[in-house]
């Protein structure tokens, strides 16, 4: 697990972002909406070559209250959390870190979560949601003089 350096949160995966010109390592949840330049996997590999394939797919980010979410979902369907565990074949205890956001959840394990309580728990980042489109990088007076000065 890796911490993130921005909240401090563990996490399986890091994103490198680049904050004017600054470098930071952080969790999936503090990347959304900058400009990731690399990622870290828990297995080490930097996968910067496929950042671009990624892009493409639409980066999958957590909703925000994702805990709560499982938490009340499974409560509607009022099964005990070692129930879902079984459902899903995850740990109790794992399944708990999450409904605690002590945790999140990797993509294989949000998409068991969604399937077995019906639920949404990643949104895609893209220019599907009809918001203004995200630029990569906005260039900021800042980033201009600071890219002269190199
Ligand atoms: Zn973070």
């Amino acid at each position: 697990m890796y911490d993130c350096e921005i909240c401090g949160k563990k996490t399986e995966s890091l994103y490198v972002i680049d904050v004017e010109g600054a470098q930071l390592a952080v969790c999936a949840r503090c990347s959304s909406g900058k400009n990731v330049i690399d990622k870290i996997t828990e297995e080490g590999v930097p996968v910067k070559h496929k950042v671009a394939a990624v892009k493409e797919d639409a980066q999958e980010v957590l909703v925000e209250g994702y805990g709560a979410k499982i938490r009340k979902a499974r409560e509607v369907m009022g099964i005990p959390i070692k129930v879902l565990g079984e459902m899903i074949n995850e740990k109790r205890s794992t399944l708990l870190r999450v409904e605690e956001e002590k945790m999140q959840p990797n993509m294989v394990l949000a998409a068991k979560l969604e399937k077995a309580l019906g639920i949404k728990l990643s949104e895609k980042e893209s220019e599907e949601k009809g918001s203004a489109p995200k630029a990569d990088a906005p260039i900021t007076l800042e980033d201009a003089a600071m890219k002269k000065k190199k």
